[in-house]
């Protein structure tokens, strides 16, 4: 159990600054450094290295190297495992360190990192490190005369480019798989959140992770990381962010090798509420959870919340007085809902939603300013808005934000077309005491993951992955190992 005083007794450490890590050395970027400020109070933390194409090139051939020379690629999978749950076991040795500074980084609220980072990150490389022996071969099913075995085999090089929210989390869903699998990686953090990451590529290296198997370059998305997406010698890219850049990495990858890109993105989840819901009062509570905890940036947040016309008013006043109650501030207090927002830029764009919204006519039912401008930091009430109409921006782009856009519907035909009116397709739920209509929502919704009277809450054992324009491929889940793997048949003549 963590209590207040272990963090406020770490809150204030110094933290070192952050280098490059290629072929198992830490190096200063030959982009120079950039200064990371904290969320939190505005302050400075520390220095991280801007790695430059050059960075990245080097940070690739040592890959490559690692990879050709067979340390990691072709070690036996007992010793691979190994040396992934010694990570594992540091990870959960240091979680709260490495939590405390990942929120210093990136403002999520502690509880909320202490359990989804260093912990989650834990959990995978477990998770992996035991899947990775039980992944084998096949004989085919082919003519007597001859043999098809179909080998499973690493990819070769990886490159990683993760997100500044839950980096860690999402770092390792990239990571652990690669590495069970064999490959080597070239990982490029957030520059708004590389601290932990920095963290866990010191810890692998220290638990036995032979040199230039995990190499990190941190540094701008338009510099090191479209110098990754263009890479020549980069087998397979698998990213998580914003559909933008998702959309660059695969003109990217056209225009150099056709690298494999895999893409996590955005989201618009609907949340949608029948008057049948068997709780009315806990999918209210859960709703306001769903899109504000960590401030509403989480991909799966249920950002559109569809009520049935007839619990419409009486619901979006419960939502709206759980709303105005959740305690917003120092996401280092154990007490604090919804910490800070990411940066200024993130801060403002939010605001701006809210402001749009009004313009088109919405109706701002709670929240949408900004609070707590004398500590220095970013912060901002939740804000949810009413009376959206499906043609608005505020119903169809992600904001990434805690701003939550309501719509009324009259039917299930209409919640069904109002859900997938969107070009995302990436979380829902669907709340109701009708086990027919859960089952028809469930076939109707085109999204990657449709809970049921819940929001949120899933493990590792099930793929996370987008329909449409919320991406391709998955994280989690056995699944995950096929995006690092090469399937290869050998065709025997007898
Ligand atoms: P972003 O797309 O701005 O950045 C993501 C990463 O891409 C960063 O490391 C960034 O430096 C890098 N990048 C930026 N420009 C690049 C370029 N031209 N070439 C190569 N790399 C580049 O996203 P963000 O603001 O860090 O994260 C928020 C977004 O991520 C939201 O859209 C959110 O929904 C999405 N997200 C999706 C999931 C999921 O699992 N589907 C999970 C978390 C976040």
């Amino acid at each position: 159990m963590t209590t207040q005083a272990q963090i406020d007794a770490i809150r204030t450490k110094p933290v070192p600054q952050g280098r490059l890590l290629i072929a198992g050395e830490w190096q200063d970027g030959r982009g120079g450094e950039t200064q990371v400020h904290s969320p939190l109070d505005g302050l400075p933390l520390t220095r991280i290295a801007a790695g430059d194409a050059s960075d990245v090139d080097r940070a690739v051939a040592a890959a490559r190297n690692a990879f050709e020379r067979g340390t990691w690629s072709r070690m036996a999978p007992a010793a691979r495992k190994k040396i992934l749950h010694r990570i594992a076991d540091r990870l959960e040795a240091e979680a709260l360190e490495i939590a405390v500074l990942g929120v210093r980084d990136n403002g999520t609220e502690l509880s909320m990192a202490l359990k989804a980072e260093p912990l989650g990150a834990a959990n995978t490389f477990r998770y992996y490190a035991e899947a990775l022996d039980k992944i084998y071969g096949e004989i085919a099913p082919t003519a007597p005369d001859v043999l098809g075995l179909v080998h499973r085999g690493p990819v070769g090089v990886v490159g990683a480019i993760v997100p500044w929210n839950m980096p860690m989390m999402i770092g390792a869903w990239k990571l652990a798989p690669a590495l069970a699998m064999g490959n080597s990686v070239v990982l490029k953090p957030a520059e708004l959140a590389s601290l932990t990451l920095l963290r866990l590529a010191a810890i692998c290296t220290e638990c036995g992770l032979p040199e230039g198997v995990l190499n990190v370059v941190t540094g701008k998305g338009s510099v090191a990381g479209e110098a990754l997406s263009r890479h020549g010698d980069v087998d397979v890219l698998a990213f998580t962010g914003s559909n933008g850049v998702g959309r660059q990495l695969l003109i990217a990858s056209a225009q150099s090798n056709l690298k494999r890109v895999y893409l996590e993105l955005g989201g618009k989840s609907p949340n949608i509420v029948f008057a049948d819901a068997p709780d009315l009062d806990r999918a209210a509570r859960v709703a306001t959870q769903a899109i504000f905890r960590n401030a509403g940036q989480v991909c799966v947040a249920g950002s559109r919340l569809l009520v049935e016309q007839s619990v419409h008013d009486e619901f979006v006043e419960r939502v709206a007085r759980q709303t105005a109650a959740m305690r917003v501030g120092d996401p280092l207090d154990l007490t604090t809902e919804v910490g800070a927002v990411v940066s200024e830029a993130q801060l403002q764009q939010n605001l701006s939603h809210v402001a749009t919204a009004e313009a088109e006519g919405a109706r701002r039912v709670t929240g949408g300013e900004r609070i707590l401008q004398e500590t220095g930091g970013t912060y901002m009430r939740p804000a949810v808005m009413d009376r959206v109409g499906p043609g608005m921006a505020l119903a169809r782009e992600e904001v990434f934000g805690p701003v939550l856009a309501v719509l009324p519907f009259r039917d299930e035909a209409e919640a069904v077309q109002l859900a997938n009116d969107t070009t995302f397709g990436l979380a829902s739920a669907v709340w109701t005491g009708n086990l027919s209509r859960a089952h028809r929502m469930v076939a109707a919704i085109d999204a990657g993951v449709v809970h049921v009277n819940t929001y949120g809450g899933s493990d590792l054992t099930v793929p996370l992955g987008g329909h449409r324009q919320s991406g391709n491929g998955h994280d989690k889940s056995l699944h995950a190992l096929e995006k690092y793997i090469n399937l290869k048949t050998a065709w025997f003549q007898l």
